[in-house]
């Protein structure tokens, strides 16, 4: 009774349902396919999937089994390795972007004609999207009472690695993960964010525990300053299912009743990723388009070469908080939240710019990036999205500056032109950015590619006239 394992963004042995449950069948052949939504990922995602899926491996490998790499179609290659190993079953853990629901179910049939088991399992979200409705029917649009409908649900606690993976007789061949070249876009780039990221499974579970050891009792009081590692650091380890929602959601429930009092903040954060979820499964053109319709004939722009908009990408607005939040992403491939509302704002409203065109830079270039927090947190700040930022709020990233980052340490760790002695931070921006950039640490500090009162004004002016 061989099992295929697909390993999708579940990329651990911890808590892991579906890999728990093959086991008990008996032998089972962890695969993971190089698919058509691979290549198509943006350049820093599918080079740290790639840190991720290697991670994996060597868990594999430690624990007596395999990760088999296959690429194409996965009805295909799913095909193909359970001729090849005789398996009469496939496991997956659920997945939720738009198209791969439809997969899964085509792949069910497909696969029950077969007389192959296809299961999927739950272990990417807290709470099955279909699972939480409002009173009259029909998904929660705002936060506040989606929160207030699920955050007393009783969570299955997180389930341990199996204490034995079953191998079959005989491995099927694995493609090389070094030829699928997947850090081939990030160029110099990827020396710089490697020295900012620690892959898999282990690190993840130690980032977690020493949060919830430390950082956490206070984390409702650090977790808007941007020069403090007052947060979790999360986001990357559960884009990959490096560590689970569950496994997190506990940890947060422990020190919640240990008193550490930023805990229930931390609850909630993970309360927003759900929301995101329910939101992208129940609405999925929060993706593609304005969830508010009456923004679709605004006038954004979308030029991406304009001067204005390339200035933002390359952190050269000359607003720092703007600049350094950008540097930051570059050089860490995450950026502090609040400097993404910031960096967010200032692209949307101070440049008038569509904000697919952020949503895709930051696709482009965030480590942690994931499809459905990334689409709400562009549509909440431009205020086109369902539980948005009132349009007419325009942060101002000089007051922002002046509360969260008022002795300039984040600042100043990020941009290194006028500054006598840069830190290493600051410096390590010039090596991971191309070359045809042309920014060096010795020019001077760009002046602003608009005034902070006029961009302001033109964005209210553009506003003005029009209903939301
Ligand atoms: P913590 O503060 O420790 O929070 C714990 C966890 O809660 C996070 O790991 C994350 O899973 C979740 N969380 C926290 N805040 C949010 C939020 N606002 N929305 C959804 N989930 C949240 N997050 C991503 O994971 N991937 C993205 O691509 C992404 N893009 C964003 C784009 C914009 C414009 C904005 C404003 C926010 C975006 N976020 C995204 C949300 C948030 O910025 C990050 O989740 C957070 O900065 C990650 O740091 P952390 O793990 O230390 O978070």
């Amino acid at each position: 009774m061989t099992t295929l394992l697909w390993f999708r963004r579940d990329l651990r042995l911890s808590d892991h349902s579906a890999l728990t449950a093959a086991c008990k069948h008996g032998p089972v052949v962890p695969v993971f396919i190089r698919d058509a939504g691979l290549d198509a990922l943006g350049t820093a995602p599918k080079w740290r999937l790639g840190l991720s899926v290697a991670a994996l491996a060597e868990t594999l490998d430690a624990a007596g089994s395999r990760l088999i790499l296959r690429s194409g179609a996965p009805a295909e290659v799913l095909s193909a390795l359970a001729r090849e190993t005789g398996a009469t079953r496939i496991h997956c853990v659920r997945a939720y972007h738009p198209e791969e629901p439809s997969l899964d179910f085509e792949l069910c049939e497909s696969f029950t004609a077969q007389d192959i088991v296809f299961e999927t399992f739950d272990g990417r979200v807290l709470f099955e999207p279909d699972s939480v409705e409002t009173k009259s029917g029909g998904p929660y649009k705002v936060f506040s009472p989606y929160w207030k409908s699920v955050k007393s649900r009783d969570i299955a606690a997180p389930l341990k690695v199996p204490s034995e993976i079953p191998t079959p007789a005989d491995w099927p061949d694995t493609e090389n993960l070094d030829d699928w070249a997947l850090g081939r876009g990030m160029q110099r780039g990827a020396e710089v964010v490697l020295g900012h990221t620690s892959p898999g499974e282990t690190a993840a579970q130690d980032r977690l525990a020493a949060f919830i050891d430390d950082a956490v009792a206070d984390y409702h009081k650090r977790r808007d300053l941007p020069a403090v590692d007052g947060t979790s650091g999360m986001s990357e380890y559960l884009t990959y299912g490096e560590i689970s929602p569950r496994q997190c959601w506990h940890a947060g429930l422990r020190a919640r009743e240990e008193g550490k009092r930023g805990a229930e903040d931390f609850l909630r954060e993970l309360g927003w990723r759900e929301f995101a979820y329910h939101l992208m499964v129940h609405m999925p053109r929060l993706l593609t388009g304005n969830w508010r319709e009456k923004w679709d004939g605004f006038p954004w722009k979308d030029d991406e070469r304009a001067a204005e908009i390339k200035a933002w990408k390359q952190g050269r607005t000359g607003i720092p908080l703007v600049d350094a939040g950008m540097r930051e992403m570059y050089v860490t491939g995450r950026m502090h939240n609040r400097v993404r509302m910031i960096t967010a704002s200032y692209l949307t409203k101070h440049l008038l710019t569509d904000w697919k065109v952020g949503l895709r830079w930051f696709e482009d270039c965030l480590t942690d990036w994931d499809p459905a927090s990334n689409a709400m947190g562009w549509q909440w700040v431009a205020g086109s999205g369902p539980d948005a930022s009132p349009y007419f709020r325009v942060f101002n990233p000089e007051t922002q500056r002046e509360k969260f980052d008022p002795d300039g340490a984040y600042v100043n760790r990020w941009i290194a032109e006028g500054q006598s002695d840069p830190p290493d931070t600051a410096l390590a921006y010039f090596e991971a950015i191309p070359k045809r950039w042309n920014m060096s640490p010795d020019d001077p500090y760009p002046e602003p590619v608009v005034a902070l009162d006029e961009g302001r004004q033109r964005a209210l002016d553009a506003y003005s006239n029009r209903s939301f």
